[in-house]
C-alpha cells in the first residue's frame, strides 16, 4: 500500500479506486530523547496502520513542514529544526495533489504530524480544491482525533497542559516508544517547561519562552502503553472518518 514500493503498473491499477493518504511532518528538533522526525514517524505509521485496516495508497510523507513555533515546538533556533516557508510548503502539497489527481487519484487524506503546518495544508487543499470538480480532500491533525476521554486518562496524574505544549512530551514519547523504540534515548527522558508561556507571539522569540531543553512538557510521563492506546484510538477514527467521507 506504500506508492513508493508499487510499480508503475501496481500504481495505475489502484490509483483511481483507493483513497490516497499524504502523511505530512517536519524535520524539527524533539528534546534530547527523540529524533528530528518524529513529526514524520508518528503520521507515517499511523498511515501504515491504518492501510492494514482498509485498501489505501500511502504517499512518500512530507519530510520537511512550516516553521517552528517558539510555545509549539520550540522554534528556530535549534540546530536541526529545517523549515519550509509556508508558500514552499504549499506550492509542495499543490504539486503532489495535482500530479496524483493527473494519475486518477480523486480521494485524499492529508495526515498531518506537525502543528504549525495546517493552515498551509488547508491552503494547499483550499487551492486544489478550485482546480478541480471531482475530487474530494479530507485535512487532519492526528492529535484532534483523541478524544476527551482519553485525554483526561492519559494526563491524569501531569494534567493537560494543551496540545500546542504537548511537544516533545507525553504524547510524542508515548508514540516514538511504541512506534520506535530504537529511536527514544530512554535516558534522556525529563520533564521541562518554558519559564511563562504568553498569549501571543512575539518575534525575535525572547528565551524566557523557551526551554532550553526543546522539552514543552512532562516527558517523563510518556510510556509504550498510552502510545499504544493513541494509536489505536487514532486510527480507529481515521478508519471511520474515510469510511463516513468517501
Ligand atoms: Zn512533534
Ligand atoms: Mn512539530
Amino acid at each position: 500500500m506504500l506508492a513508493e514500493h508499487m510499480t508503475w503498473e501496481e500504481y495505475r491499477d489502484v490509483i483511481t479506486k483507493n483513497l490516497i493518504i499524504l502523511p505530512v511532518g517536519s524535520l524539527e528538533q524533539h528534546g534530547p530523547h527523540l529524533p528530528l522526525n518524529v513529526d514524520v514517524v508518528i503520521p507515517t505509521s499511523l498511515a501504515k496502520m491504518v492501510s492494514e485496516k482498509m485498501d489505501v495508497v500511502v504517499l512518500p510523507t512530507i519530510a520537511y513542514g512550516y516553521k517552528s513555533h517558539p510555545t509549539s515546538g520550540g522554534g528556530q533556533l535549534f540546530p536541526g529544526t529545517t523549515s519550509l516557508n509556508g508558500i514552499t510548503l504549499i506550492h509542495l502539497m499543490l504539486d503532489i495533489l495535482r500530479e496524483t489527481y493527473r494519475h486518477g487519484g480523486r480521494d485524499f487524506l492529508m495526515l498531518n504530524g506537525h502543528y504549525e503546518n495546517i493552515a498551509f495544508v488547508n491552503e494547499a487543499v483550499e487551492i486544489f480544491a478550485h482546480e478541480v470538480d471531482d475530487a474530494k480532500v479530507v485535512t487532519l491533525c492526528w492529535w484532534d482525533l483523541v478524544t476527551d476521554e482519553l485525554v483526561d486518562e492519559i494526563f491524569a496524574e501531569a494534567g493537560f497542559p494543551g496540545w500546542d505544549t504537548e511537544h516533545a512530551a507525553i504524547t510524542e514519547t508515548s508514540l516514538m516508544q511504541y512506534f520506535a523504540p530504537e529511536l527514544v534515548r530512554e535516558d534522556k527522558i525529563i520533564d521541562d517547561q518554558s519559564e511563562r508561556k504568553p498569549a501571543y507571539s512575539i518575534f525575535p522569540a525572547p528565551e524566557d519562552i523557551i526551554p532550553k531543553s526543546g522539552v514543552l512538557y512532562k516527558a517523563t510521563y510518556a510510556s509504550r502503553e498510552k502510545g499504544q492506546k493513541l494509536a489505536k484510538q487514532v486510527v480507529d477514527a481515521i478508519v471511520q472518518i474515510a469510511h463516513q467521507e468517501f
